[in-house]
């Protein structure tokens, strides 16, 4: 596609000037904040949407001119923004939300696995799975996610597991990568039967196009896995041309393990079996040194960072700043936790510069491209999504700020993204050109019927996880 000079040309054909007759909506009049390479940010600019893809972006006098019969979304006092990319979830974390487990208080992020996520792992089902995603991709959806990347994790809900997940995912109708989490945790066969449902799904994805879920490759982190089920699952990925993801020193026993049984740091260790490279996808990344930055550098690997889940387990501060001096590529997560990913920019925002003690150490648009195009670099889309481009899919949103004390223009819109907006702000959201959310109101599926399907499943895990006892971590070289 070449969009210079304002002629575009699609699939080979120039579309600009007989869109008129094509265009089926036109959203009107927004403050449009493009996040193109020249981070553009425009007052009363229009979108015109055809056939799921942007069409044109323009002056509103102009472009209403150009297509006075398409379908007609006001965005004045609004702004127009492309849908948020949240690079890194667990969806089934929804059925924690304000559990109450009678356990001994983790003191490190090890025991926090052990005595928390490993019992609730143990415990899944599959109706969990379906029930957790569902809810998982109303509230994104409610908050302007229109992509993200899940991975799932229950030893006794693998075979078929992705199914249930992907019929959430299409139930709502914004798009996701979907994986389980492959982890020689409890034996090295667990780890192969879980690599084997993400073959499995990529597979039934070959035959399933519509779908908006997606396969991903994931393992659960190095501590967890031998050096054979990190080269297989790099193979299948590639074979699958599916992208990967695993935690990476997310807390320091990960650096400790990999040190004490293979002599070297976490990153150097997955650099050392050649699983780096563009297709791969590291999560958290908090205690790395600038030697391991620097492979990720070289290799074009991609990091997840998940700020506000960083402090719930108080696991430290990942150093993005050096990451992105380094120009690694690097995205926004929530890792399961809040979904609202305006809060999670909020805190990524504020997280790097108390840390530094320096009030200049990231700004408002760093952090807007973090959750938007630089999601879409880590999983490749970049060329798909994550900006207002002609060409790109029409994944994007109209937020209208709820309170709204000083103007809302081209010079304040990043500034009101990161300090004013929360997710219930997201007014319209559009997956391809489709509406799924209109005035608030999902346009896919009934969230209240999510609510209580959730809400059952949650009591039902409680249920069971009063009897759990703490998973210790079994896994040796
Ligand atoms: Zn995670």
């Amino acid at each position: 596609m070449d969009f210079r000079n304002g002629t575009h040309f699609i699939n080979g054909r120039l579309t600009s000037g007989w869109f008129c007759s094509l265009v089926v909506l036109l959203i009107r009049n927004g403050v449009l904040v493009t996040m193109d390479s020249q981070r553009r940010i425009l007052e009363g600019q229009s979108v015109a949407i055809e056939d799921g893809r942007i069409a044109e972006i323009g002056s509103t006098a102009e472009l209403e001119k150009r297509h006075s019969r398409a379908e007609v979304l006001d965005a004045s006092g609004r702004i127009i923004m492309p849908g948020i990319v949240c690079g890194h979830t667990h969806m089934y974390g929804m059925l924690l939300r304000g559990a109450s487990l009678k356990i001994t208080p983790p003191s490190d992020f090890t025991q926090i696995l052990q005595r928390v996520w490993w019992p609730v792992d143990e415990a899944l089902t599959l109706e969990d799975a379906y029930a957790s995603a569902l809810v998982a991709c109303v509230e994104f959806a409610k908050s302007g996610v229109t992509t993200f990347a899940d991975t799932y994790s229950g030893p006794n809900s693998i075979s078929g597991v992705l199914d249930h997940v992907a019929r959430a995912v299409d139930d709502v109708g914004i798009k996701g990568f979907v994986a389980f989490e492959a982890t020689e945790r409890h034996s090295r066969d667990e780890g192969f039967k879980g690599l084997q449902e993400n073959v499995r799904f990529a597979e039934r994805a070959k035959s399933n196009p519509e779908s908006k879920a997606k396969p991903l490759f994931s393992l659960h982190a190095s501590f967890t896995v031998s050096d054979d089920l990190i080269r297989e699952a790099k193979a299948l990925a590639q074979k699958y041309h599916a992208p990967i993801t695993i935690h990476t020193s997310e807390g320091t026993g990960d650096v400790q393990h990999n040190l004490e049984n293979y002599g070297k740091r976490t990153v150097e260790r997955l650099n050392d079996l050649g699983f780096l490279g563009p297709d791969v996808v590291l999560a958290h990344c908090v205690n790395l040194n600038d030697h391991e930055v620097g492979h990720l550098a070289k290799t074009r690997t991609g990091v997840a960072h998940n700020p506000m889940s960083n402090m719930l387990n108080a696991v430290g501060v990942a150093p993005v700043l050096r990451m992105l001096e380094r120009n690694v590529k690097v995205g926004l997560g929530n890792d399961g936790y809040i979904f609202d990913m305006f809060e999670n920019m909020r805190a990524a925002f504020l997280l790097h510069r108390v840390h530094h003690k320096d009030p200049n150490a990231i700004d408002a648009y760093t952090i807007l491209e973090m959750a938007t195009i630089n999601g879409a670099r880590l999983y490749g889309l970049e060329r798909e999504i994550g900006s207002i481009e002609p060409g790109k899919k029409a994944d994007l949103i109209i937020v209208k700020p709820d309170v709204l004390p000083t103007p809302l223009n081209a010079q304040s819109a990043a500034g009101h993204i990161i300090h004013t907006v929360d997710g219930d702000d997201v007014e319209h959201v559009l997956v391809e050109g489709k509406r799924v959310m209109k005035g608030r109101k999902l346009t896919t599926f009934d969230e209240g019927k999510a609510q209580l399907i959730a809400q059952d499943a949650a009591g039902e895990l409680w249920k069971r996880l009063e009897t759990a006892k703490p998973q210790v971590d079994s896994f040796k070289k």
